[in-house]
């Protein structure tokens, strides 16, 4: 654990053991470090001279010494349809996005887990991305804390919220970055905190097989895989990472996900991309692949981007796609995209700015 007192060493983060440690190194009792955790995670302060339970003595060591900084605010759109995506800048000039898609009374958070992707999807505008890192628990946190900050949610409403989901459905593969991950949501699950119930939250992962176990067994959040391919042969092509742990093994890996069941239920991801994946003949394989399993559809139109070779099923044949699952017994309904406008929609997202890649090899911007 690291102890160590750095000058404003940002506290967003830390767990709640990381953060007593922080200050009993300083002298401070472990009860400041829950009357902080209010203060950071339900109040959403950013000063420590608005916090008033903390005693007035207390307050001009733990300015000096802390803070509860977000990542800065690079970029700011909002599309015509309500979509909000925010360029976020962290302490090393890396960036990474955050896209807000609103409903009538409520809202899901699109939070990114790396700056970048390895995992190089053919039809995925991330995967085209040189720089690649883990995003720390602080900056995947940070991303909720700038969306609460933009919507007002401080304190934490008890009611009905604007931010009331999260999918980690953003750059990066969350189940590559575990451990973060892990913690992050377990800040944002904290009951004195944001308080954001695991059923609230969805992970999505393109398929890291000796993951998905301890991310039910550990975080308890419900899962969404992006299957995108009914057989070996087409998904290895789309999904890179299918040659690594292959259908059986994913399907073998979702069966055994803990908290799965009928009703609540894994969702299955599906890019429509036309005469690659959208065939009649391709719907039927999957109701056969995933018989017998607790599973949902999830049917994405294909976003565009530029330079890619792929194009959007018509919506004759998705309509159809999706009858043809319905008639197996599988709910598929098919996605309205959000956000196309500004490139906030599934797949679209992309930091590695022109200035950021000018930076990276010396040149000025
Ligand atoms: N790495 C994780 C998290 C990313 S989630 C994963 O793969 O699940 C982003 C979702 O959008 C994934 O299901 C991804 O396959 C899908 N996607 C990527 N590019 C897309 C595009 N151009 N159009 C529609 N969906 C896309």
């Amino acid at each position: 654990m690291d102890t160590e007192i750095n000058p404003r060493k940002n506290l967003i983060g830390l767990d709640r053991d990381e953060l007593a440690a922080q200050l009993t190194a300083i002298g401070e009792k472990p009860f400041r470090a829950k009357q902080l955790w209010h203060w950071m995670y339900y109040h959403g302060a950013t000063d420590f001279d608005a916090m008033t339970t903390i005693a007035k003595a207390a307050r001009p060591l733990l300015k000096e010494l802390f803070c509860t900084e977000r990542p800065d605010i690079s970029r700011l759109e909002t599309s015509e349809d309500g979509t909000r995506k925010w360029l976020l800048t962290f302490g090393d000039g890396n960036e990474a996005e955050t896209v807000y898609i609103p409903e009538t009374d409520r809202g899901a958070l699109c939070i990114s887990s790396q700056v970048g992707c390895t995992l190089n999807c053919s039809f995925c505008h991330t995967g085209t991305q040189k720089l690649v890192r883990n995003l720390t628990a602080g900056e995947i946190v940070g991303q909720m804390m700038v969306a609460r900050d933009s919507y007002n949610e401080w304190p934490v409403p008890k009611g009905a919220r604007m931010i009331s989901n999260i999918v980690m459905m953003g750059m990066g593969e969350p189940l590559y970055n575990f451990d973060n991950v892990k913690k992050a949501l377990k800040i944002i699950m904290d009951p004195e905190g944001i308080s954001l119930s695991k059923r609230r939250i969805t992970l999505s992962t393109a398929g890291v097989v000796p993951m998905m176990q301890r991310c039910g067994a550990e975080i308890g959040v419900n899962l969404a895989v992006s299957l995108h391919a009914c057989n070996d042969e087409l998904r290895d092509t789309l999904v890179p990472i299918n040659r690594k742990y292959p259908l059986k093994e994913l399907i073998k890996a979702c069966r055994q996900y803990p908290g799965a069941n009928n009703a609540n239920r894994i969702t299955f991801e599906y890019a429509m991309l036309k005469g690659i994946n959208d065939s009649d003949a391709d719907a039927k394989e999957l109701i056969r692949l995933v018989r017998g399993l607790p599973v949902k559809f999830n049917l994405i139109p294909f976003n565009p981007w530029p330079g890619t070779r792929f194009e959007n099923s018509t919506p004759k044949q998705a309509k159809r796609f999706s009858e043809i699952l319905n008639n197996g017994g599988l709910s598929a309904p098919i996605r309205v995209p959000r956000g196309r406008d500004i490139m906030a929609a599934c797949g679209q997202l992309k930091s590695d700015s022109e200035r950021q890649r000018r930076q990276k090899t010396g040149l000025s911007a």
